[in-house]
């Protein structure tokens, strides 16, 4: 249920009626609903057996709206415009579509400084490498932990790019935040409850990849677990899911694209390297995103992809890079967008 507040209603009657509704048992989100009308979610399932009429007598409440979707705050009922997510003065989800590049793995420091100068020439605004990573053998490279978090954030404030890199455990969430600006949940941690709940208690923004068999339905209650707990700053990201096809490394889901942001407020990016896992298709399946209406790309990127410690066949070079983001341009454009550059 959506309680629709008075016009101009004062933070003490706000917060009064936030501590009644918690009396009674609720879980309250505050949020903004159309027209920036301030605006009171109950998202626990203790409603389902009221009356909403009987919400409407509340002091400062004058609307009573349904919250009947699964994902309540992930929702469009809960927020009909795009949400923006602010991070270090960049904006995510607005008319500025962001590209985060760089390489799979961490590896070294001149490896990520040399990333770093590379894909910020390119126009990249943000800079990802992996520090944990979650490898299908356990034999191959693990990423460098701590100290490949200092390689990759001393990397983006030399270049002046923001970083992003994936948090594996809910022990390493401080740990990670710490070093990073946007924090990534890997597919195969999509459903690791304990994890998202723990991210929700942060702000950073993070960056939800959905799950290698994931519906859209249960992409965005990964995302509402960590909206319900708190942070509001969710970015989601299709990566490609399974399918029956073997040729590529996964099958991207285009249509995820359009669909997610009808169902849901939260910027979606894509990330055709994960998403096909062939070095040649990383360009028509980022522009067939932007296309789509993407709010950003993730890219593989590295200064000499065929010695890349992890995705050596998916990685591009930064030639390809500065192509692609050039490419983009007039599909931007002609969308009423732009990319956002670095330089
Ligand atoms: C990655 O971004 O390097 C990664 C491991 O991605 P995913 O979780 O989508 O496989
Ligand atoms: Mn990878």
């Amino acid at each position: 249920m959506l309680l629709i507040l008075e016009k101009n209603i004062s933070l003490k009657a706000v917060n009064e009626l936030i501590g009644r509704l918690q009396w009674m048992g609720f879980q309250v989100v505050k949020g903004h609903h159309d027209n920036n009308r301030e605006s009171l979610a109950l998202v626990n399932s203790l409603h389902k057996q009221l009356n909403p009429a009987a919400f409407k007598d509340l002091p400062g409440v004058i609307d009573v709206l349904p919250l009947d979707k699964p994902y309540k705050l992930a929702g469009t009922d809960f927020k009909s415009k795009p949400s923006i997510i602010p991070c270090q003065g960049l904006s995510i989800g607005g008319p500025g579509i962001v590209i985060m590049a760089g390489s799979c793995s961490v590896e070294s420091e001149e490896q990520i400084m040399e990333t770093a100068k590379l894909v910020a020439a390119c126009g990249a605004t943000i800079l990802r490498g992996g520090a944990y990573k979650p490898r299908t053998s356990p034999y191959d490279f693990q990423g460098l932990g701590e100290i490949g978090l200092h390689y990759l954030s001393q990397a983006a404030k030399q270049y002046h790019l923001l970083s992003v890199s994936e948090v594996m455990d809910t022990t390493e969430i401080d740990l990670v935040a710490n070093y990073i600006d946007i924090l990534q949940v890997g597919a195969r941690n999509m459903q690791n409850y304990s994890l998202l709940k723990n991210l929700g208690k942060i702000n950073k923004p993070i960056l939800l990849k959905r799950g290698l068999s994931a519906t859209y339905k249960e992409f965005l209650l990964a995302a509402e677990y960590i909206l319900s707990a708190g942070n509001p700053n969710v970015i989601l990201c299709e990566r490609g899911i399974r399918t029956f096809e073997t040729y590529t490394r996964n099958t991207l889901d285009i249509a995820a694209i359009p669909i997610l942001k009808e169902l849901s407020h939260l910027p979606v990016i894509a990330d055709p390297s994960h998403g096909v896992g062939l070095r040649n298709m990383v360009a028509p399946m980022s522009r067939a995103a932007i296309a789509a209406g993407a709010d950003g790309l993730l890219i593989e990127t590295h200064p000499d992809p065929d010695k890349a410690l992890s995705d050596a066949q998916q990685t591009i070079n930064p030639t390809m890079l500065a192509e692609i983001i050039n490419s983009l341009e007039p599909i931007a454009i002609s969308l009423d967008r732009s990319i956002i550059r670095s330089q």
